[in-house]
């Protein structure tokens, strides 16, 4: 699958070449097409999925095929979107993406004087970025009009409701001309999006690309910090001192199976390996086998584990976290199937944690770290968060003279900081209010 294939035009796939970008993601795929088409959308799409491109490149395709001139205060497509770093996040997207073409875009949001932004949309604009907040601002004083509005989006909807948006997001709907196309991205969807999407979109096609499970908090995650060298040993003494039953494990390389495998098997411990090294033959016998429950765990490789149907497992064990942060999903999504209990050890060293980061932004949630009596790491995993900002590496503390290793150890617990909830509590309304309002961008 190509750009070109997906019909955009030449500007449009210089623009994608000039960035490096040769295939596109599966909701680039899903929504290019659908979007040149004209029809509304209504996609489960995270960051990191590409959504962005997925809706910016058709948009700014029709915009420079088709309609009229833009007017003075006016604009041609809206795209709304909960924060203001969202809003110079995507607007900076489609001036990438939008390089070679002639279009005007621009992005709004509070916090910031209003005035400059009523100059700048004096002359009109083909497409704005805005949070619905100054949105609704700038539409009340006159300094935009929507009457040649011919396409919106609300990206991350979830968000916007959330941050409690529902009411702006009614005053706009209300002003926005009935003909339009609507594209709606969001990464849950809770009854109040379903009743927003019911409301704003046309018969709009669905797409989803990450499995739902993601923000089902039906997995208990943990982190556990170890060093790089003593993954194996950890791995081990869990399997014993928790009497873990049945375990699936992910490590990243095929080397890393074969080790682990080793590792296990000398302890006496029923194991089986898939990788892609390994014939499709042996694979899937050693899948039949962990099924039927005649070994106790089974590690693989992200690509030998793609498509593995093992329903009601009880624990995911990530022996390394994968390069892919949308891979970590779909590893834990192993587990807590069908509403069971399920949960995911992460054993995570120095190394790992831009990966660990990187999870962690996807999920919107930062996971809790348990630290393993007699295995706290010498390289400290530096704290991470949601936000994907990485503290400052601490110090190694300095051993006391008079007291051993392990007690000037004990001092450097890692934060447990309860994790975040994914889904957050909406409540049921007849209208898709969500509840109080929070702090705005
Ligand atoms: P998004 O999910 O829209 O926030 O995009 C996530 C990241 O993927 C951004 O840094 C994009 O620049 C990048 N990206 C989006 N689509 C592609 C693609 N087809 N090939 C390579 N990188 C991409």
């Amino acid at each position: 699958m190509t750009f070109a294939s997906l019909g955009l035009i030449d500007p449009l796939l210089r623009a994608l070449d000039a960035l490096g970008y040769q295939t596109p993601t599966p909701v680039q795929t899903q929504a290019i097409p659908a979007v040149l088409a004209g029809r509304d959308l209504m996609a489960a799409a995270q960051t990191g999925t590409g959504k962005t491109a997925g809706f910016a490149l058709p948009l700014l395709q029709r915009l420079t095929l088709e309609g009229p001139q833009v007017a003075s205060n006016s604009v041609r497509a809206l795209v709304l979107v909960p924060t203001r770093e969202l809003a110079e996040q995507v607007h900076e997207s489609f001036r990438q993406y939008g390089q070679f073409l002639p279009l005007r875009t621009y992005a709004v949001y509070g916090g910031v004087s209003i005035n400059p932004q009523m100059m700048k949309l004096r002359k009109g604009v083909d497409l704005l970025v805005a949070t619905p907040g100054r949105l609704l601002d700038l539409h009340r004083q006159n300094a935009v009009k929507f009457g040649q509005v011919q396409a919106l989006v609300l990206d991350e909807a979830d968000r916007m409701l959330d941050l409690g948006f529902a009411e702006e997001l009614r005053g706009l709907y209300a002003a926005l001309p009935k003909r339009r196309q609507t594209l709606l991205f969001s990464a849950t969807f809770s009854e109040p999006i379903r009743l927003l999407a019911g409301q704003m979109l046309d018969e709009p096609l669905s797409i989803e690309v990450s499995p739902r499970n993601v923000a089902a908090g039906s997995v208990e995650q943990r982190v556990i910090p170890v060093d790089k060298k003593r993954k194996s040993e950890l791995f081990l003494h869990l399997l014993r001192e928790r009497r873990w039953g049945q375990v699936l494990v992910f490590a990243k390389t095929r080397k890393g199976v074969d080790q682990l495998c080793e590792t296990l098997e000398a302890e006496g411990v029923s194991v089986d390996g898939i990788h892609g090294d390994k014939p499709q033959a042996t694979r899937l016998r050693a899948l039949e086998r962990f099924k039927a429950r005649e070994v106790q765990v089974l590690v693989a490789t992200d690509v030998a584990a793609r498509g593995l149907d093992i329903d009601d497992l009880p624990l995911v064990v990530n022996l390394d976290l994968p390069i892919n942060a949308e891979d970590y999903v779909h590893r834990i999504g192993r587990t807590g199937r069908a509403g069971a209990k399920g949960k995911a050890v992460s054993l995570v060293c120095a190394d790992e944690v831009q990966l660990l980061a990187a999870i962690e932004v996807l999920i919107r949630q930062t996971l809790r770290r348990d630290e393993e009596p007699g295995f706290e790491p010498d390289h400290r995993v530096p704290q991470t968060d949601a936000s994907g900002q990485i503290l400052k590496k601490p110090k190694k503390p300095k051993k006391p003279k008079t007291t051993g290793a392990k007690a000037a150890l004990g001092r450097w617990v890692e934060s447990e900081a309860p994790a975040r909830p994914q889904v957050k509590a909406v409540r049921k309304v007849p209208s898709f209010n969500t509840g109080p309002r929070k702090k705005k961008p």
